[in-house]
């Protein structure tokens, strides 16, 4: 009896100095969910957790996998961080109550406010443009808005991928903004009436498709060409070589544009620890890293671009603040869907 009681506090003395260790020493390693695959990124924690001796865990699947995965958790979640593109998708689960809004006067000051929440829900990281890739053989013009993709010398020539895509319902919603409802969908009918085919595959399949003269303009984000660029396989690099970006509407609002960014999760066991990551990822640092293993843009201002990114040129971008993408994703799925935008 005397023996068992004596076991039972010294099993009690070892728990509380182990969990003093795990409170004094050894951070609990920061849980992100990110739709991100990109081995800069991974470089990009790994660098936090030096700088800052927080480990960081990651776990990648798809966006709708990871917010079905919230949604189920609920507060129970271990996860402190969300990281997805699109800003469409980013409102999407501010709105659903899985994210909470943070205040960062560093990320405030660093990331420019069309690139993020009002509220703090979320903030971009990288950015991408939504471009017109066009077989320079086929195309003479050099200058192209989208809203000239739906005049009549188009048609059977235009490809998109589908409505169900959130690239091209935050690209619809952008529309909207621009035009208004009536607009936006007889704009959306025009498109679909010249599609060279239904929409099919993704942004890269689009791209082979031009390069294969299966169709002479394609709507896709700017990554996917430099991603096709750096691709081991040839078919890819081949592709590339046939096709030239041109970045459309410079001469009004500017080419639509969109980030990957990410916001601290309801529920996040840390919090504090979860802003600092956010926060490196606005810094000059990673800034810098970014756009080489993805072929996206910085966010912030000023950052260096590589070489590839640099040779596409400068280029208006729509300052349309982003947030509006995810207020309008439910008018512009719905528009989609009457125009016939498959
Ligand atoms: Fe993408």
């Amino acid at each position: 009896m005397y023996l068992a009681g004596v076991m039972h506090i010294k099993h009690l003395l070892s728990l509380i100095s182990v969990s003093c260790v795990s409170l004094l020493g050894a951070k609990e390693p920061l849980l992100v969910y990110s739709h991100r695959h990109y081995e800069s990124d991974t470089a990009l924690f790994d660098q936090f957790t030096k700088e800052t001796g927080i480990p960081v865990e990651v776990v990648k699947a798809k966006a709708n996998a990871l917010i079905e995965r919230l949604k189920a958790e609920g507060d129970k979640t271990k996860a402190d961080i969300f990281i997805t593109a699109d800003a469409g998708r980013l409102g999407l689960a501010a709105d659903m109550g899985l994210l909470e809004a943070v205040k960062s006067p560093v990320l405030e000051q660093r990331i420019p406010a069309q690139y993020r929440d009002p509220k703090g829900f979320w903030y971009g990281f990288t950015l991408r443009a939504r471009v017109l890739v066009v077989s320079p053989e086929r195309v003479q013009e050099s200058s192209l808005d989208y809203e000239d993709l739906v005049k009549p010398e188009w048609k059977g020539r235009v490809l998109s991928r589908s409505s169900s895509n959130i690239y091209s319902q935050s690209l619809m919603a952008s529309m909207i903004a621009a035009h208004g409802a009536e607009d936006a969908r007889a704009w959306a009918e025009g498109l679909k009436n010249n599609f060279a085919r239904p929409p099919q595959g993704n942004d890269r399949d689009q791209i082979r498709a031009v390069a294969a003269g299966l169709a002479d303009v394609a709507v896709v984000n700017t990554y996917y060409v430099g991603l096709l660029h750096d691709s081991p396989e040839k078919r890819d690099t081949d592709a590339v070589s046939k096709v030239k970006i041109i970045f459309p509407n410079q001469d009004n609002r500017g080419s639509h544009v969109n980030v990957s960014g990410g916001g601290v999760v309801k529920g996040s066991p840390q919090k504090e620890d979860a802003i600092k990551l956010l926060e490196f990822l606005a810094s000059e640092e990673a800034q810098k890293s970014f756009p080489n293993g993805s072929r996206e843009f910085p966010v912030v201002p000023g950052t260096p671009l590589p070489e590839l990114q640099a040779s596409w040129g400068d280029f208006k971008s729509d300052d349309l603040p982003l947030s509006k993408l995810g207020e309008l994703n439910a008018e512009a799925v719905k528009l989609m869907n009457e125009a016939g935008w498959q």
